[in-house]
C-alpha cells in the first residue's frame, strides 16, 4: 500500500506521517516512512540543489524538471522496491505537491507538471492524506521552526492561499484517492482521524 500526505507549508503532515507511521509498526506493519523531495540517495542530493541556497537559482521549468528527477529515482530506487517487498509506503508529499508547488509558483505549469507526470512518473499512491490548514497558521509555525526562510517568503500568502485550493480541488478531482484531513485541531486529534481512514483502507 502506497500511502501520501500532503498539505501546504505548516500543515503538520510531516509530523502526521511520523505518528502514523509508528503507530502501524506497533500494530505489526511492515512500514518505511520516506518523502519528497528527497527519499534516496540521488534525490536527497537534488532535494540539496533545489531548497538550499537562492530561491531565484533555477527557473520555474528547470526547477520541475529537478523535482522530476528526484521522484524518479525515488520510485525507482526506494518506493518500488518497497512495495514489491510487500511493505507499506507513507510518503511524506508526491506528485500532488510538484502540481501545486511547480505548477502554481511561477504563472500556471500544470499542464507541464501533468504531461511530465504521465511521461516519467505515472504512478499515484493508493490513499493521499490532504492535511488541510490555513495559510496564515501554517506559514507561522513554518516559519517558526526555521528552514529557509527566503523560500518560503517568496512564496508569500497569496501563493499559499491558491495552494490551498488547489489541493482541496485535487481532492474534489479524485475523490476516491484524495482524504480531506482537518489540520486546524490538535495533533492527536488530527491523528485519530488519520488512523481511523488508514484502518479503512486497510480492510
Ligand atoms: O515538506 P517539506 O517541509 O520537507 O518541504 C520542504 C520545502 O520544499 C518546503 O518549503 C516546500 O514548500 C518545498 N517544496 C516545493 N516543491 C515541492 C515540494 C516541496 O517547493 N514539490
Amino acid at each position: 500500500l502506497f500511502v501520501s500526505f500532503e498539505g501546504i507549508d505548516g500543515s503538520g503532515k510531516s509530523t502526521q506521517a511520523r505518528l502514523l507511521s509508528d503507530a502501524l509498526k506497533r500494530a505489526g506493519h511492515d512500514v518505511i516512512l520516506t518523502r519528497e523531495p528527497g527519499g534516496s540517495p540521488g534525490a536527497e542530493e537534488i532535494r540539496k540543489l533545489v531548497l538550499e541556497g537562492d530561491p531565484d537559482r533555477w527557473s520555474a521549468e528547470t526547477e520541475l524538471l529537478l523535482f522530476t528527477a528526484a521522484r524518479r529515482d525515488h520510485l525507482e530506487r526506494t518506493i518500488r522496491p518497497a512495495l514489491a517487498a510487500g511493505q507499506v509506503v507513507i510518503c511524506d508529499r508526491f506528485a500532488d505537491s510538484t502540481r501545486m508547488y511547480q505548477g502554481l509558483r511561477s504563472g500556471d505549469l500544470r499542464g507541464l507538471v501533468d504531461a511530465l507526470h504521465d511521461l516519467m512518473i505515472g504512478q499515484e499512491p493508493d490513499l493521499t492524506l490532504l492535511i488541510d490548514m490555513d495559510p496564515d497558521a501554517g506559514l507561522a509555525r513554518a516559519l517558526g521552526r526555521g528552514g529557509n526562510e527566503e523560500r518560503f517568503e517568496s512564496f508569500g500568502g497569496d501563493l499559499q492561499r491558491r495552494m490551498r485550493q488547489g489541493f482541496l480541488d485535487l481532492a474534489t478531482a479524485a475523490p476516491d484517492r484524495i482524504q480531506i484531513i482537518d489540520g486546524m485541531r490538535d495533533v492527536d486529534a488530527v491523528a485519530r482521524e488519520v488512523w481511523s481512514v488508514m484502518a479503512e483502507a486497510l480492510g
